[in-house]
């Protein structure tokens, strides 16, 4: 049986079906509309000037991320003056090493994980001679994000869903793949090949599998519409909170949230001093 053809090209047969907008596509067409994406959520952080250097860090939340986000921003990268560098734990293709402090090696509640992950994103970028850093999150992963802190009673963590960009120690640190869902990221990476990376720790989610089995064979609508939500809750929470924490940025918070307390995050013990 023929392909299908790619519903946004007409031309090339498309390589995959994209669900969140029921269109066959092919891998030119996807390539260019996550490039957009990508894109798109450094707008307005100014990021992607003359001279500037953007350290991309790899997240357990998304094993294919790092390497995503850097091919398909480096033409952009390249044209605005701009310079990539790829900084991770050893066991990864990357221009910098960062190699983590191995008292932080383990398993975290996930909301646990984003607040960790920007804090190490701030640190290694600092290291490699960045002002900002990519984190590659994904939108599938944030709308996980805003169920674990409503049925884990987290509300403070809602933020976490909701914004994607954040200031950590003077570092912008943003979402690379915020509007992106994650299957979109995996297919992708299969179709082009592309190596996983992670750093040495895991995510645990206690509470979203009761909303994936609630929500199966309906597809990412109801992903998208979670994330809606978070943002509405968030919206109303960042109207009364004062402060942010000093050391992973988020907001509603003077010194420390409880996440940096517990892990012992404010001394800079992320990094490993070998
Ligand atoms: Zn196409
Ligand atoms: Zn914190």
């Amino acid at each position: 049986m023929a392909r299908p053809l790619c519903a946004s090209c007409g031309k090339r047969p498309a390589s995959y079906l994209r669900t969140a907008s029921g269109k066959p596509l092919c891998l030119y067409c996807l390539e260019r509309s996550l490039a957009r994406s990508i894109k798109r959520s450094l707008r307005g952080l100014g990021v992607l000037e003359r001279g500037s250097t953007i350290a991309i860090l790899p997240s357990s939340l998304n094993p294919y991320g790092l390497q995503v986000t850097h091919r398909l921003l480096e033409p952009s990268a390249k044209s605005a003056g701009a310079r990539l560098e790829t900084v991770a734990p050893s066991g990864c293709i990357a221009s910098t090493r960062a190699p983590v402090d191995e008292r932080l090696i383990g398993e975290y509640e996930a909301l646990d994980v984003i607040r960790l992950e920007r804090v190490y994103a701030a640190e290694a970028a600092r290291l490699a001679g960045a002002s900002a850093a990519l984190l590659p999150v994904d939108a599938t992963t944030l709308s996980l994000l805003g169920v674990e802190a409503l049925l884990g009673g987290r509300l403070d963590y809602i933020i976490d869903s909701a914004r994607t960009a954040f200031t950590v120690r003077g570092v912008k640190v943003a979402y690379s793949l915020s509007s992106v869902e994650a299957e979109a990221v995996a297919a992708y990476a299969a179709l082009r090949g592309l190596e996983p990376c992670t750093p040495p720790w895991r995510a645990r989610f206690s509470f979203s599998y009761v909303f994936k089995s609630v929500t199966r064979g309906r597809g990412p609508e109801l992903l998208y519409g979670g994330l809606a939500s978070a943002r509405q809750l968030s919206e109303a929470l960042l109207k009364r909170a004062t402060g942010s924490c000093l050391s992973c940025g988020a907001p509603g918070y003077e010194g420390l949230c409880p996440t940096c307390s517990r892990l012992g995050l404010h001394s800079g013990r992320l990094l490993s001093r070998q």
